[in-house]
């Protein structure tokens, strides 16, 4: 089947299924360009929950699909590959979150959204790299603060707040991949550019950025901007929608590794599957649903 084929049966069944397909910044192009919306982890799950749906086909990596699940109990959640899974949010195991609460009883426990179910349900509050700073700043300066599973964007968040906290050992691979160096020779390369990049990435490529941003910050940031040239520093992926909705600006990604490969496991032909027999259905224990769901209302309310 090609390309047009796949796109317009998608379409059909979508019609047929009551479905909508939410796309997450950093897909493959061609299955961007199919998005209903397109947009960061948390925007999408909103997103999912006040949209009049039967079914979601989400595409991203698991934990995306299970917090719109999360968000969206009566609706059915299906990611087109299982194993799109996110190597950060399993560098935490169960057993030592566990662990953590037991040695650290007092603390408040917080937790990237880019985390399973089941670790949101045991934390206290959720927050995403836009709002990571405002939900530090939100607790109480007498209680201590472990942050889980990104030690980058917890250090990030411990600089901008000035507070101490106990950071997880976790981390991105792909945002890794960016280095110093690659930020230094865009920036000697383009003079006039604007050097965009993500809290996830290490401390020394975010003191050399001008503007640390997630990824929906980017994107506004980008279309507001008067400046023409732009550095990014994130998945690569992201510079598909950048240059479709600002087709005057350049974005120059800051290093061509920086792929996130479960990312890319998301093909069309999967989503047209995914849309044919329903699968897979993220499915999640109300027990936890309800816990997590709490983490993540904690912050919407102060942010
Ligand atoms: S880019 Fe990093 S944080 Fe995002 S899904 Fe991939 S590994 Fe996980």
């Amino acid at each position: 089947m090609g390309k047009k084929e796949i796109i317009s049966r998608i379409e059909e069944l979508k019609k047929k299924r009551n479905a909508v397909i939410l796309v997450h910044n950093y897909q493959l192009p061609e299955v961007q360009d199919i998005a209903d919306f397109l947009g960061d982890s948390l925007e999408l799950s909103i997103k999912a929950s006040k949209v009049d749906a039967d079914v979601i086909v989400f595409c991203g990596v698991y934990f995306m699909a299970e917090t719109a699940k999360i968000l969206s109990p009566e609706k059915k959640v299906i990611i087109p590959d299982k194993n799109a899974t996110c190597p950060m949010a399993m560098m935490i195991a169960e057993d030592d979150l566990r662990n953590l609460r037991k040695e650290y009883k007092d603390s408040v426990f917080v937790a990237y959204v880019n985390t399973r179910a089941w670790t949101k349900a045991l934390v206290d509050i959720c927050c995403t790299s836009a709002n990571a700073t405002k939900v530090v700043n939100s607790i109480e300066e007498n209680r201590k603060i472990v942050f889980i599973p990104d030690k980058y964007l917890g250090d990030y968040a411990m600089r901008k707040t000035g507070r101490d906290m106990i950071l997880w050992n976790g981390y991105c691979p792909t945002h890794v991949l960016i280095t110093e160096k690659d930020i230094m020779d865009k920036k000697n390369k383009f003079k006039d550019a604007v050097v965009m990049c993500h809290p996830e990435c290490t401390p020394p490529v975010i003191d050399i950025s001008d503007e640390v941003l997630s990824t929906s910050g980017m994107v506004k940031f980008a279309k507001e901007s008067k400046e023409k040239v732009f550095i990014v520093g994130t998945e690569v992926g992201l510079n598909h929608r950048l240059k479709k909705e600002n087709p005057e600006k350049i974005f120059i990604p800051a290093t061509e590794r920086a792929i996130c490969p479960n990312m890319k496991r998301i093909t069309l032909e999967k989503v047209l599957w995914a849309l044919e027999d329903l699968k897979y259905e993220v499915e999640i224990s109300e027990d936890i649903r309800r816990k997590a769901f709490n983490s993540v209302k904690r912050m919407t309310e102060i942010v």
